[in-house]
C-alpha cells in the first residue's frame, strides 16, 4: 500500500482517481486505507494517485510494503466486497 505523507496539501486530486476508493479526506490531510490500496494492480499499471500528486508526496508506505502476488490477491478480494 501507499502512504500519504505531511507534506500532501489537501489538493483532493487524488481521492477521485483512486480505483479502490482507498483515499478519503482524513483528519487534516487526506489518507489512504491500506486495506484497499492495490498500489492499483488490476486497475492500472502505475498508481494513479501518485501521477496526479502535484508535491509528490505517495510514497510506498514502508509498514506496509507487499509483493505484486500479494496485491493481486488483494484486488481479488475487494471485488468480492
Ligand atoms: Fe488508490 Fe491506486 Fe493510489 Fe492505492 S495507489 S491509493 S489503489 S490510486
Ligand atoms: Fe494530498 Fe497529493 Fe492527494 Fe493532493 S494529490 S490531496 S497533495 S496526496
Amino acid at each position: 500500500a501507499l502512504i500519504i505523507t505531511d507534506d500532501c496539501i489537501n489538493c483532493d486530486v487524488c481521492e477521485p482517481e483512486c480505483p479502490n476508493e482507498a483515499i478519503t479526506p482524513g483528519d487534516g490531510l487526506y489518507v489512504i486505507a491500506p486495506e484497499r490500496c492495490t498500489q492499483c494492480v488490476g486497475h492500472y499499471v502505475e498508481p494513479q494517485c501518485q501521477l496526479v500528486c502535484p508535491v509528490d508526496c505517495i510514497p510506498v508506505d514502508p509498514a506496509h510494503v507487499e509483493s505484486e502476488a500479494q496485491l493481486k490477491e488483494k484486488f481479488r478480494r475487494l471485488q468480492l466486497d
